[in-house]
């Protein structure tokens, strides 16, 4: 049994604490890449060329967790107010469509449906790019990830789908999505979902996935809407 409350205090804790590391932790790893770099450049030691790229690569590392908790952790400046959805996704689209094309991606904009929305403008891009990134992610070759709004007046919700024809999940794995550190991927941190999930849900939205094997994940977030 899933115990929602638990599970939502426990996270909270966790971004506090980060909070208060984060920015401390980031100063001295910043200072230790450019040493390492440095040396790197200039030694004649053998074993220190040949494990230079690996130590970067672990600093590199740290830092991406670190990156991704700070998105987490500045509940300070959460703010919630009305805001124009299709400049969001605009945003979004415009940031994503790069790394699509790179990874033979299409992003693709089902454009109309034009809406406003209750949320914070910098969090929900946020929750949106991590969402398109494992979408391309999931994508091996070339594919497609789609994206549409739907407004549902009656439930007083905007509904914005995000879709890929990737490899999916299956169920089990599907449970685990937004676990703390649950990744597949071998440069993965496993925090971009619980990321995504905290924040929607701190707009008041809601998060669900459904997902195929072989076939693709289809996301789904409803916001407020704004009549
Ligand atoms: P990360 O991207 O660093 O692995 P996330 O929290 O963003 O961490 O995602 C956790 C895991 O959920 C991914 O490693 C992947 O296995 C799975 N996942 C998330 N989105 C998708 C998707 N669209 N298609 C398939 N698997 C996904
Ligand atoms: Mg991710």
């Amino acid at each position: 049994q899933f115990d929602e409350m638990v599970y939502v205090d426990k996270l909270t804790m966790v971004s506090e604490m980060a909070a208060s590391f984060a920015h401390e932790i980031r100063n001295p790893i910043t200072t230790v890449r450019g040493f390492i770099q440095l040396l790197q450049t200039s030694t004649k030691d053998e074993q220190l060329q040949q494990f230079a790229p690996l130590i970067l690569e672990e600093l590199d590392r740290a830092n991406k967790i670190i990156t991704d908790y700070l998105q987490l952790a500045k509940p300070n400046d959460f703010r919630v107010r009305p805001i124009d959805l299709h400049h969001v996704l605009r945003d979004c689209v415009q940031l994503i469509q790069p790394l699509g094309a790179f990874a033979n991606v299409a992003v693709e904009w089902d454009r109309h449906g034009e809406c406003r929305v209750l949320g914070d403008e910098q969090y929900l891009k946020q929750s949106l790019l991590n969402i398109m990134k494992n979408a391309i992610e999931a994508i091996e070759g070339s594919g497609v990830v789609k994206i549409s709004t739907e407004a549902h007046s009656q439930r007083n919700v905007v509904k914005v789908i995000i879709e890929d024809n990737g490899k999916g999940m299956t169920e089990e794995e599907l449970k685990k999505i937004g676990l703390p550190y649950y990744t597949t991927k071998s440069k993965g941190t496993g925090l971009g979902s619980m990321i995504s999930n905290r924040l929607i849900r701190e707009m008041g939205g809601t998060i669900h996935y459904t997902s195929q094997l072989g076939k693709g994940t289809r996301v789904e977030i409803t916001l407020p809407l704004v009549k």
